[in-house]
């Protein structure tokens, strides 16, 4: 199998030169393969968000590299697009990724950010909607309006509807009942099945994630102490 994504001895320090100066990731060696269900688990702080920023070319390296399908995703200002859309991040809070005045508006924004047509914008907003559970009705209402696990699928929506190779999820079950967690990991399992893509599932709580992903990365201070299968873990 190849490394679909992958950092190389990757640092990041925070506030750099100041006296707020914060070392997050030290030279962290990272990769996911092709069509593989991942999970990131690690303590509050441990620098799981900063990491997965970087898969999806949002934070620029301190030193060291990201490498997306084998490029550095900063090589030019085309990598560093062509990154962003392939690699879908849903933020650990998704109320970051609402701000238009309806849920559609919302799940559009990024197909219709990549140039797609409209045709093919509504397709996508429409198999996204229905992917993770929203109505039809859901679409024209205020994001503002739904509960915190419709936001969180409006979020996933968006991003889904990029189709990117690449599904990250930043504590993607936070704040839900048991219901809610089980119907999310399932509409998340039914994309990678359906686009055989990447997942990477980021959490601090080992239950949840353990039990779905084929392998586990523990990211503790910065670094990557041990990685196996969730039995090894
Ligand atoms: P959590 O489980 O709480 O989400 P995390 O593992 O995602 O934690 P990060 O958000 O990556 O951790 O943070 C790693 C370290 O970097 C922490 O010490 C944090 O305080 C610091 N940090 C994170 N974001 C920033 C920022 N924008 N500016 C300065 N320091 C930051
Ligand atoms: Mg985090």
């Amino acid at each position: 199998m190849n490394a679909i994504i992958e950092t190389k001895q990757l640092t990041h320090i925070y506030s750099a030169g100041t006296p707020f100066e914060r070392g997050a990731l030290l030279e962290v060696d990272f990769s996911a393969m092709e069509g593989e269900y991942l999970g990131i688990i690690g303590h509050t702080g441990s620098g799981k968000s900063t990491l997965i920023q970087h898969l999806n070319a949002l934070l620029k390296p301190t030193s060291g590299q990201v490498l997306f399908q084998g490029q550095d995703v900063w090589a030019d200002p085309a990598r560093t697009r062509q990154t962003r859309f392939q690699v879908g991040l849903v933020f650990q809070y998704p109320e970051y990724q609402l701000f238009e005045e309806t849920v559609y508006k919302d799940i559009s924004f990024g197909p219709k950010n990549m140039g797609l047509d409209e045709k093919e914008v509504d397709r996508r907003v429409r198999e996204a909607a229905a992917f993770v559970g929203l109505r039809d009705d859901q679409l024209e209402k205020s994001p503002f309006e739904l509960s915190g696990g419709q936001k969180r699928r409006v979020a996933i929506a968006g991003v889904i509807a990029m189709e990117p190779k690449v599904l990250i999820l930043d504590e993607p079950t936070a704040g839900l009942d048991p219901v809610g967690v089980e119907s999310i990991l399932g509409n998340i399992r039914d994309y990678h099945r359906a686009h055989n893509a990447t997942v990477i599932l980021v959490s601090h709580s080992m239950e949840e994630v353990a039990r779905t992903v084929d392998r586990l990365v523990v990211v503790n201070d910065g670094k990557i102490p041990f990685q196996g299968t969730p039995r090894q873990v």
